[in-house]
């Protein structure tokens, strides 16, 4: 008997904890609706766990140890859940044929005039370089020093002031990664020509890639689900570049700077992005197409709810109705620039101004002539002594760099203009503090990318 009692208190202590621990467990995962993976080859969802515990059913296992589940098994069940937007929306559903998973990018990092004797482009690796020719990798010459200098003489490429035989150059670190200007690079370094000009371009794979541009498009802090926005709207940004690039044979895909998207390599030992790079893995080959097609997701930084529909002769519509949003963000009214102000004297316009259009002089003063349905603005008149002269909103917006974005109205006071504006960027596409503040408000990422990207559904790399 007594040992009988014994063993009924140990299995009653066994059953006691094993249930704390499975409810503990569940309701520590249950928060973001994931699955959760019980070690010994069984997936249980939430609603399954709850089915075994209405039917007091429980699957016959020796031991169970809750584990993270994988990259691979959370993109699937985000795209389970795409697919049930697109089924909603009536959108197709697919896979980009012909695209392999592991799809390099080609990011421009300097260019030259291929007529310029006067550049040198200094590559650092702290073990050395493999180098051979873009066309064929087997011919790899290994470089001991942890510098290159690569310069070009009567149009031959010189390495560390050696000729080098052919027309083009790949550059691999033995070990680590690629310095240039001050940062490190994944992937390898590409050096190769067209008719006028040189090219250093960084080639690495298009996650890397997405990672790397989400540490300079992002904000360090922010939620896990609004980098899953921004990592969806990179990775489509430049998929849909690639694909431009390749019909019209150019060299690189997409420069690094804001003309297209900000990159500045990795930055290895600066930051702590564990947040970033779980929002790649989870979205990993996610991206967003209207009818089948890969669209051009531009995006900017606060769009100052202006409804993008009204815009004129900005974006073909026609083309991108998924630009079209025909009502207005108003997620990004507490952001700081949404209602901007800046002043310059008429002195400092003139300055300006004088530099980019030179019979601009004595500035008496200026107004706003034009505005699009939208709201922003499309004539500038400018009225000088004896002279009137008139110039486009986008042009100001580029000269000025103190103006935010094309929304504003402009008051002269005595010898002082002030310019009032709302948003920071081009008021198209989706609004990065706009997305912030949707997130907040509990949206999940499908949600703020259906509400940008008006009509779009998922589709993936195949
Ligand atoms: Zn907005």
């Amino acid at each position: 008997m007594g040992y009988n009692f014994r063993c009924v208190n140990y299995k009653k202590i066994i059953i006691f904890f094993y249930n704390l621990f499975i409810f503990c467990s569940f309701f520590a995962r249950v928060q973001d609706n994931s699955p959760l993976k019980i070690e010994g080859a069984l997936l249980v969802t939430p609603e399954l766990f709850m089915e075994c515990k209405a039917k007091k059913k429980w699957p016959n296992i020796c031991y169970v140890s809750l584990v993270q589940i994988t990259a691979e098994q959370r993109t699937k069940v985000a795209l389970d859940k795409s697919k049930k937007i697109s089924k909603e929306t009536g959108q197709p559903e697919g896979k980009i044929e012909g695209e392999k998973k592991n799809y390099p990018v080609k990011v421009l990092l300097c260019e030259e005039k291929r007529s310029s004797q006067n550049f040198s482009w200094q590559i650092e690796s702290s073990d050395g370089f493999l180098l051979s020719d873009i066309t064929k990798d087997t011919k790899l010459f290994y470089f001991t020093a942890n510098k290159l200098i690569v310069t070009i003489k009567s149009g031959f490429i010189y390495v560390n002031n050696k000729r080098y035989l052919r027309k083009n150059l790949k550059i691999y670190p033995k070990s680590g990664y690629l310095s240039f200007g001050g940062n490190a690079y994944q992937g390898n370094f590409l050096i190769t020509f067209d008719k006028d000009n040189i090219y250093l371009i960084n080639k690495l794979d298009l996650e890397d890639y997405v990672f790397a541009v989400l540490r300079s498009e992002s904000w360090p802090g922010w939620p896990i689900e609004v980098n899953k926005v921004f990592s969806i709207a990179i990775r489509t940004y430049v998929v849909y570049r690639v694909r431009q690039a390749k019909k019209c044979n150019r060299l690189y895909h997409v420069k690094n700077d804001n003309s297209h998207q900000t990159y500045y390599g990795h930055e290895f030992k600066k930051r702590n992005s564990d947040a970033l790079r779980k929002a790649v893995e989870q979205t990993k080959g996610i991206l967003l197409a209207y009818n089948s097609e890969i669209i051009d997701p531009m995006y900017d930084s606060c769009c100052g709810s202006i409804i993008p529909s009204h815009i004129e002769n900005k974006v073909d519509f026609e083309k991108a109705p998924y630009l079209c949003r025909d009502y207005p963000c108003k997620y990004c009214q507490k952001c700081s620039l949404y209602n901007w102000k800046v002043c310059y004297t008429l002195k400092q316009l003139e300055k300006i101004l004088s530099s980019q259009c030179p019979h601009i002089k004595n500035i008496r003063s200026l107004w706003v002539s034009k505005k699009d349905k939208a709201g922003l603005v499309k004539e500038i008149t400018i009225r000088c002594t004896g002279h009137t002269y008139k110039i486009s909103g986008d042009k100001l917006y580029t000269f000025l760099k103190k103006v935010k974005s094309f929304c504003f109205n402009i008051k002269r006071s005595g010898k002082t203009i002030t310019m009032n504006g709302h948003g920071y960027g081009h008021h198209i596409g989706l609004c990065q503090w706009g997305a912030r503040q949707m997130v907040r408000e509990l949206f999940d990422y499908k949600q703020i990318l259906a509400f940008y990207y008006p009509g779009t559904s998922f589709v993936r790399l195949s």
